[in-house]
């Protein structure tokens, strides 16, 4: 398995269909366990996920994979997602220290 299979593999799943190819005897949840190794260890593929999970929200109303699925996913790559929704803390902590 190269970057070119996990892509269609990730690309498969996104559109709700199996990551698994129909026919090769691979097992659904073998197949995403090896997708899901394999994000873990390749940045490339992360990034390309990351792009193609932001289309697909931008795309809202198109099916979408298991939430679950996803949500795990981007938590493992959330680095850069929680870089980008900045939490305002400060107002909030602001209001405590007056007491
Ligand atoms: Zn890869």
């Amino acid at each position: 398995m190269n970057c070119a299979d996990h892509c269609a593999g990730m690309s498969a799943r996104l559109d709700g269909e199996p990551a698994a190819e129909p026919g090769s005897g691979v097992d659904e949840g073998v197949a995403l366990e090896r997708l899901e190794a394999h994000l873990a260890a390749c940045a490339d593929c992360g990034d390309w996920l990351a792009a193609a999970l932001r289309l697909k929200v931008l795309a809202r109303g198109a099916a979408v994979p298991s939430k679950v699925w996803t949500e795990q996913l981007v938590a493992r790559l959330s680095g850069s997602v929680e870089a980008e929704s900045p939490v305002r803390s400060d107002h909030l902590s602001d209001r405590h220290a007056v007491s």
